[in-house]
């Protein structure tokens, strides 16, 4: 589609990196902005592991927002895995090409890998806005302005944004700075595109979204999904799953008694695909045992991970 003869004038569009450490709420905002869910959410660190576009467009400007699996430091059972690196690898890469970059924090809290993200975003040149997330959590709003200060001090922000994702607080101001910081260009993606992803890969997100929920602690880091099946039957989906786990114990907890967690976890995923894609989906889901697969670099690769 020619977009030019319709792009207003003064129209900006161009690409933004979102980073941040694990949990801050990177995805949430990406979603808020896009106004969909394109990436997946949850409380536990570590939830998006791909690179994925949200794209968010406006009357004046289109914002692709990249979204990435939070920078971290490698230390620790999880973070010494392959996984690990591929996702800080994965993170690093996105910012290739971008024009500008969001770092999100949140409200009240700045440690050591909050000043790492800040840095790598700083390091590749572009204008970099912070975002201060999660507002609507700090009570005691005294804490505000030192902890602001202690943020800012010595760093360069082209604006800072106080901000709920969540409850979608402080957004539109944040779109109006974001888009001061992109080139004067036509949208360069059609109006109705929300993402860079097929819907197979999302299927796929959704579906570990509901794992990354409902099984507990460490579970949700052995597990990761793959679409099998992913075919147009008239007005509806059918979409065939594997959910894969490291070992045979795993997999009896995520079946649960009598099929009751696997049952919750399918009929959850399929709502959310609902949702997204606006049609009727029937879901089929099967668990199966890939040893080790989470430490291992070519059994990372054929489930997608490091891919972009
Ligand atoms: P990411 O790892 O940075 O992508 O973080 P997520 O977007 O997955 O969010 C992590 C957790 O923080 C989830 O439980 C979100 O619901 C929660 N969260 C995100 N934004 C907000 C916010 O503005 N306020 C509150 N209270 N929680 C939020
Ligand atoms: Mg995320």
């Amino acid at each position: 589609m020619n977009q030019e003869n319709t792009a207003p004038a003064n129209h900006r569009s161009g690409s933004v990196a979102v980073i941040g450490r694990p949990n801050v709420g990177k995805s949430t905002l990406v979603n808020a902005l896009v106004g969909a869910k394109v990436s997946i959410v949850s409380n536990r660190p570590q939830t998006t592991r791909h690179r994925l576009l949200g794209i968010a467009t406006f009357p004046h400007g289109q914002i692709a927002l990249v979204d990435t699996p939070g920078l971290h430091r490698q230390q620790g059972k999880f973070s010494a895995s392959a996984m690990s690196r591929v996702m800080n690898r994965t993170a690093r890469g996105a910012l290739e090409g971008v024009d500008a970059g969001v770092l999100v924090v949140e409200a009240g809290r700045w440690d050591d890998e909050d000043s790492t993200a800040y840095k790598v975003l700083h390091d590749t040149g572009v204008p970099v806005l912070l975002c201060v997330n999660k507002i609507d959590r700090l009570k005691n709003k005294g804490e505000l302005l030192p902890f602001l200060a202690k943020a800012t001090e010595g760093r360069e922000f082209a604006s800072v944004h106080l901000v709920s994702a969540l409850k979608r607080n402080g957004l539109d101001v944040l779109v109006a700075d974001l888009l001061k910081l992109l080139p004067e260009a036509p949208p360069m993606y059609g109006e109705d595109e929300i993402t860079d992803r097929s819907e197979r890969f999302l299927a796929g997100e959704l579906l570990r979204e509901q794992l990354m929920r409902l099984l507990g602690a460490e579970l949700p880091y052995a597990t990761t999904a793959e679409i099998e099946r992913f075919a147009e039957d008239g007005e509806m989906l059918r979409i065939g799953a594997v959910i894969w786990v490291e070992r045979e114990s795993q997999k009896a907890i995520v079946i649960g008694k009598g099929g009751a967690r696997l049952k919750e976890i399918g009929s959850k995923s399929r709502l959310q695909m609902e949702r997204l894609f606006g049609r009727k989906v029937f879901l089929e889901t099967w668990v199966r045992v890939r040893e080790g697969w989470s430490g291992d670099e070519s059994a990372l690769k054929a489930f997608g991970y490091g891919d972009g």
